[in-house]
């Protein structure tokens, strides 16, 4: 790791070495938040002597469990899933569910933890967990798809319950799942249980605007960095990562905000687009035809598409990294700065790397960390449970109004923060220690539990 630790934490970061082997994700999001939290000791001697950090590093429950499914012709496939259930001292775990050949505990263990001070940071009730598993919906058929979540959520639903554990979607679980896994809660449980999963279509129990809301929150945040350095989104140059659901909104609400997205991505390659990304062909072809990105061509003759190209290397004002985590290193930190960007918002989770976020914080340009950045996912799937705890629907407008609140809210929280501690404007350490806080003061009150 790159920034050496406060003495009392170091001791802290090497048991989560031993007592987790080979979970380098998990090391890495450990490392980076205990990185901000030597002051936060200072201040409140009562944490370490209660071990918060300890206990916050150890997950409270972890699931790990077989899916046996049959694919269309008749052969069997085992895969393996996880739900790690990491904190709850502010309400019911809550996070999404990946499904991705690259799924295995460390990765799902990363997402938790990190889930933990995300979802602290909103304000809302909710704790933090993880789940997936290392199956590929890629090339399945829509009912291959259909017996695999019905697999799965025949062992999870005995961890699930509203007030226990909500998850929702991440990479590879979409609308569709979403309606399998639910569907097959319903149906095990004999109870039409809403607020069990969130990110559920708009017919029953989903809410307006959570389709959007991580992509639309990060630009939300991005606007807000640029606000607080007295410039703004109009006009700028954006390059967004991926062509999922973060990356497909973002691109929509910064055309909103007068701002020209010029490339995106998917795993095999990238498009740059000069004249502004289309986001009706985008749609078409992820959403509806759920295709590769180089099918962007067949339907405009002047976009270019780079088979691997490095996205970081396309000139832009502001790069929003929406894909995977460690997806931005040093090297491309360097040339993102070097080529004049002035804002690097995370949709994604931990996609920059130790190295490139030093770089950006010696450039010292405007850089928001997943936590913070890509809080309004989770965010308004906590609206979603508000929604179906009042057996009520709220307009598109009304909903996007709270999630933009909460993004400005979020963003002036952790300003505020990194201010207090002596470090304006480093978002990372103030969306650790505020984040931090809020978890450590409940645990505090709740005792050695
Ligand atoms: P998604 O709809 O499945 O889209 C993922 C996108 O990233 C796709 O374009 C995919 O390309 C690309 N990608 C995935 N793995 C990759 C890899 N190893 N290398 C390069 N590209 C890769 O997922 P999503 O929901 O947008 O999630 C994207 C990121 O946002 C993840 O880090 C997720 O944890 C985070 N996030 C999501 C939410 C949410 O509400 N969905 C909330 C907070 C944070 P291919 O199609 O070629 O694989």
């Amino acid at each position: 790791m790159t920034v050496k630790l406060d003495e009392k934490l170091e001791p802290i970061f090497q048991d989560v070495l031993h007592r987790n082997p080979g979970e380098s994700e998990f090391h890495q999001a450990v490392h980076e938040v205990l990185e901000t939290l030597g002051p936060v000791l200072v201040k409140y001697p009562e944490f370490a002597d209660k071990k918060i950090i300890q206990r916050i590093c150890e997950p409270e429950r972890q699931i790990i469990f077989r899916v046996p499914w049959q694919d269309d012709s008749g052969e069997i496939h085992i895969n393996r899933a996880f739900r790690v259930e990491f904190n709850s001292a502010l309400g019911p775990y809550k996070g999404g569910m990946r499904f991705h050949p690259s799924v295995y505990l460390g990765i799902i263990k990363f997402l938790g933890f990190e889930q933990i001070f995300k979802n602290a940071l909103t304000g809302l009730p909710i704790g933090g967990g993880k789940g997936g598993s290392d199956f590929d919906p890629k090339g399945k058929s829509d009912d291959e798809i259909m017996r695999f979540c019905q697999s799965m959520m025949t062992e999870l639903y005995r961890h699930l319950g509203e007030y226990t554990d909500v998850p929702a979607g991440d990479i590879g679980v979409g609308g569709r799942e979403i309606g399998y896994l639910f569907g097959q809660y319903k149906r095990i449980t004999n109870r039409y249980e809403s607020g069990v999963f969130t990110g559920k279509g708009l017919d029953w129990g989903g809410s307006r605007a959570r389709t959007e809301a991580t992509g639309y929150g990060t630009v939300f945040f991005t606007h807000e960095m640029l606000k607080a350095r007295g410039d703004s989104l109009d006009g700028k140059t954006v390059v967004v990562s991926g062509s999922g659901n973060v990356a497909i909104y973002a691109i929509e609400k910064a055309h909103e905000l007068g701002a020209k997205v010029i490339a995106c991505s998917d795993s095999q390659g990238m498009i740059v687009h000069e004249k502004g990304i289309d986001l009706q062909t985008l749609k078409r072809i992820k959403e509806v035809e759920r295709r590769r990105i180089s099918a962007y061509t067949e339907y405009h003759k002047d976009a270019k598409y780079v088979e691997d190209g490095n996205i970081w290397s396309v000139p832009c004002d502001v790069a929003l990294p929406c894909a995977t985590q460690n997806e931005l290193n040093g090297k491309d930190a360097k040339m993102l700065v070097e080529n004049g960007c002035v804002a690097v918002a995370e949709g994604a989770n931990m996609p920059t790397t130790p190295e490139g976020i030093i770089v950006f914080q010696d450039a010292k340009i405007a850089y928001g960390p997943g936590k913070a950045a890509n809080a309004g996912g989770v965010a308004t799937s906590a609206l979603e449970m508000q929604q179906n705890a009042s057996r009520d629907s709220w307009t598109f407008d009304y909903t996007q109004k709270r999630l933009e609140e909460i993004m400005i809210d979020i963003h002036k929280n952790c300003y505020e923060t990194a201010a207090e501690f002596g470090a304006e404007g480093n978002y990372v350490l103030g969306a650790n220690i505020n984040g931090f806080l809020r978890v450590a003061k409940a645990m505090n009150a709740m005792g050695v539990i």
